[in-house]
C-alpha cells in the first residue's frame, strides 16, 4: 500500500500523513482539526510535535496558508492544537 505524504507547515518537511494533524478551513469558513472525510475545504498539515505546532503558530500559517482572516477561529484552533500535545 502506498503511503500518503504531506508537507508540514511547521518544519516544511514531507511526512507520512498518518503522523500529522490536518487542519481544514471548511466551506462555511470555520476551521476544524482532523475533519471527517465528508468535510471538504482547503487544508494544511502539521507534525504531531510541539516545535512544529509552535512554528505553525509563530509563522501565522493558519492565516496565510489557509487564507483565514477570522481571528476567533484562528485562536480557537491554536488553543486546540496546544491541548493535543503532552507538555
Ligand atoms: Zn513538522
Amino acid at each position: 500500500m502506498k503511503e500518503i505524504k504531506r508537507k508540514c507547515q511547521g518544519c516544511l518537511k514531507i511526512q507520512n500523513r498518518d503522523l500529522m494533524i490536518k487542519i481544514t478551513k471548511l466551506n462555511n469558513g470555520l476551521l476544524k482539526i482532523n475533519p471527517s472525510s465528508k468535510e471538504l475545504g482547503r487544508s494544511i498539515y502539521v507534525c504531531k510535535n510541539i516545535d512544529c505546532i509552535k512554528n505553525l503558530i509563530k509563522k501565522k500559517k493558519l492565516i496565510s496558508a489557509l487564507k483565514c482572516s477570522n481571528m476567533d477561529e484562528i485562536l480557537k484552533i491554536e488553543e486546540q492544537l496546544k491541548k493535543m500535545l503532552p507538555l
